[in-house]
């Protein structure tokens, strides 16, 4: 009987489906090409996945020099939380952002198994995978409960879930965010005033986990880089050993 009821409701799927396809083609999110023939990647096609190769450069967390594996350089080392980095496309890429966007705010939840494709082509690429097992646990900034209610998923958790299978390390949630931002960060162009807008935003929750440990902290856009920098802070004052930054694209 549940069998049956399986199937049926496997056939009933497969039809609406097949209907939904026949009345709204999948179509690339970039290009606009018809991509119902590319069962993997109905979201982006083959041609536009094939133009957006991760970037081979490493460049410090505050100042944008050029550095080693993603280190903070020694200029920016004492008054920067973040002691690597790593991104892997500049956000004025049309096609990241693009992809960004439509992650963040066309809820398409599916595109997730697209970005970790771009995220473990980066770090082959780069062969940092060695430098990366030096991670304990990988922990996403977290969203307000109120953003997160909305979109019904945290794009930057489903970001580091990717990452924690590639390179086979635990997610940790130690972070709490406390509240709402009085302006979004978006609308302030200023450094310190952004800085000043993040200010005791996160709160640590499991300072014993977290004690001389090294953790990636992810998060989908870094643009000033404050409330990464801010979250940063927070886990090396709670006893975190080192804390390493991880963005697909950085504005
Ligand atoms: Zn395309
Ligand atoms: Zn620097």
């Amino acid at each position: 009987m549940l069998n049956n009821i399986n199937r049926i409701t496997a056939s009933i799927n497969h039809t609406s489906n097949y209907f939904l396809e026949l009345l709204f083609p999948p179509i690339c999110l970039i290009c606009k090409k018809d991509t119902s023939n590319m069962p993997k990647n109905k979201f982006i096609c083959s041609d536009c996945l094939k133009g957006l190769k991760p970037t081979t450069k490493f460049i410090c967390a505050n100042c944008s020099a050029k550095t080693i594996n993603g280190k903070t350089c020694i200029n920016c080392k004492n008054n920067c939380p973040l002691d690597r980095f790593f991104s892997l496309y500049p956000y004025d890429n049309e096609t990241v952002k693009e992809i960004i966007h439509a992650f963040k705010y066309r809820f398409i939840k599916d595109l997730a198994p697209t970005v970790d494709k771009f995220t473990s082509t980066y770090i082959s690429n780069n062969d940092i995978t060695e430098t990366l097992s030096a991670v304990d646990f990988i922990e996403a900034v977290p969203l307000t409960r109120v953003r997160f209610n909305w979109r019904g998923y945290n794009q930057s958790e489903l970001i580091a879930h990717g990452i924690s299978k590639i390179i086979n390390k635990p997610l940790i949630y130690s972070l709490k965010r406390k509240g709402l931002l009085s302006v979004p960060q978006a609308e302030i162009k200023d450094h310190i005033q952004r800085t000043k807008n993040v200010k005791n935003l996160f709160t640590c929750k499991s300072q014993l986990e977290i004690k001389n440990k090294t953790l990636l902290l992810v998060d989908d856009v870094y643009t000033s880089g404050a409330t990464m920098q801010e979250c940063a802070r927070v886990l090396k004052d709670a006893g975190a050993k080192e804390v390493w930054g991880f963005a697909i694209a950085r504005g």
